[in-house]
């Protein structure tokens, strides 16, 4: 039996890897130079190859699109799966603070090193600068068309990865699976209108940005940018209102509560008992909840708060200006910019055209896709490579075993 594996990147690699066995050819197709280019420089070189373990129900929420296909998928292989296959061949992993895994080495040419190793060792045929141009299929398997002729198979997984053009899954025109159009994912908010631009570098560490005319409301911590606000929960709003941004051309009005934990009536509350306890104090230079004096100080001024203002003198009116500023902040976005070109492409392959159990194609036998080709995506934190991981095992495994 031969199965061709059309892409040299994490899913392709998993799924070529466990796609071997005795009397299978494995051939794995990549139209770049290059292989594993993305693992090599995902995680800012570190590879930021998975998360934490967590239970499935909670790990399919970090999936903006995929979250019910992943959930059957997960039950064959998880993070945990994802820990020992890495540490039984030699490569230590370890757990960050946030949640997020990455090798010990520091360095994402280890997890390229074992995925080149398993796959040599494996006798995986692997072909650079050829790249897939259509899949036919003939009898019983399928042709290949390749940059350099024509090469007939068995099986053949799709493990191509997501583009933002919709022009670059036309080798698979024959195969009719639908096709979502793709957009991009995980991108920070510009805001070019907006005076808290010139308080770039601070930082809140637990927040909340809700998009205004939608439900999407994230928690987590936030950055100001020279460009407009970053930060986990903007970019978790992004993944998460990506088809709603894209259809809103990317302008629309984010509502930032700058300290998670308080209602608004806790903040009038804690200011009213503030001003009792220390009626002489300036508003402007004793900061409360936890906000960094720059931006609190931005609030005073956006309340018409002067500087000499006593906390003891603080008009109802005045005060009130002051909770908005600090219960729901507007800003409005306008363009989005690439977070540190760490860009994942919703769309792809429709899900609802594979089995989730197999990764197999509902339309055609024989035909298998994983990872980022498809219809799914993860937020930052080591999510997109688990999607690769287990989307090609199971690719993998499905087409060696009939
Ligand atoms: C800068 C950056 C940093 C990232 N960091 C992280 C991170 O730390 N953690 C994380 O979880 N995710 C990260 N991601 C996302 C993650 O890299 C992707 O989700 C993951 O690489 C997808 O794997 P894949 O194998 O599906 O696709 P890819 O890695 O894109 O591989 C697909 C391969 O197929 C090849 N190909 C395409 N068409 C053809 C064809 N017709 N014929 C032959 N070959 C073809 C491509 O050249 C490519 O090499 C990062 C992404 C970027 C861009």
């Amino acid at each position: 039996m031969i199965i061709a594996v059309i892409g040299g990147g994490a899913a392709g690699f998993f799924a070529a890897i466990h796609s071997s066995g005795p009397g299978i050819r494995v051939l794995l197709f990549e139209k770049s130079p290059k292989l594993l280019s993305k693992v090599k420089i995902s995680g800012g070189g570190r590879c930021n190859v998975t998360h934490r373990p967590i239970e499935i129900s909670k790990l399919v929420k970090n999936y903006p699109r995929g979250e019910k296909f992943l959930k059957k998928a997960f039950a064959h292989f998880s993070i945990p799966d994802t820990f020992s296959w890495f540490e039984s061949r030699g490569v230590s992993l370890k757990i960050e603070e946030d949640g997020r895994v990455f090798p010990k080495s520091n360095s994402s040419q280890t997890i390229v090193n074992c995925l080149e190793d398993e796959a040599r060792k494996l006798g995986v045929q692997i072909q650079v600068s050829n790249g897939i141009k259509s899949i036919q299929r003939k009898d019983q398997g399928y042709i290949l068309i390749t940059d350099r002729g024509e090469v007939a198979v068995s099986k053949v997984i799709v493990a191509s990865g997501g583009h933002p053009n919709l022009g670059a899954y036309d080798y698979l025109n024959l195969l009719k699976h639908k096709l979502i159009k793709p957009i991009p994912s995980l991108f920070t908010f510009n805001t070019p209108q907006e005076p808290i631009r010139e308080l770039m570098g601070v930082s809140m560490g637990d927040a909340v940005v809700k998009l205004e005319g939608t439900k999407l409301s994230y928690r987590g911590p936030i950055l100001i940018t020279h460009w407009g606000i970053s930060g986990p929960a903007v970019l978790k709003l992004s993944a998460f209102g990506a088809d709603w941004l894209h259809e809103q051309q990317y302008r629309a009005r984010a509502i930032i509560q700058w300290n998670a934990d308080l209602s608004e009536q806790a903040y009038s509350e804690q200011l009213t008992g503030y001003a009792l306890l220390h009626p002489n104090r300036k508003v402007y230079s004793h900061p409360l909840f936890g906000i960094p004096a720059r931006l609190w100080e931005h609030f005073c001024m956006q309340a018409d708060i002067s500087e000499a203002q006593l906390f003891g003198q603080l008009a109802k009116k005045l005060q009130n200006k002051l909770v908005q500023c600090l219960f729901c902040y507007p800003v409005a976005m306008q363009g989005k910019t690439t977070f540190k070109e760490e860009f994942v492409t919703a769309g792809g392959v429709a899900l609802d055209e594979i089995h989730p159990e197999t990764m197999e194609s509902r339309l055609h036998p024989g035909v298998y896709f994983a990872g980022e080709v498809l219809n799914l995506d993860g937020i930052t934190g080591g999510f997109n490579f688990q999607a690769a991981w287990t989307t090609g095992y199971l690719a993998g495994k499905s087409a060696q075993r009939s």
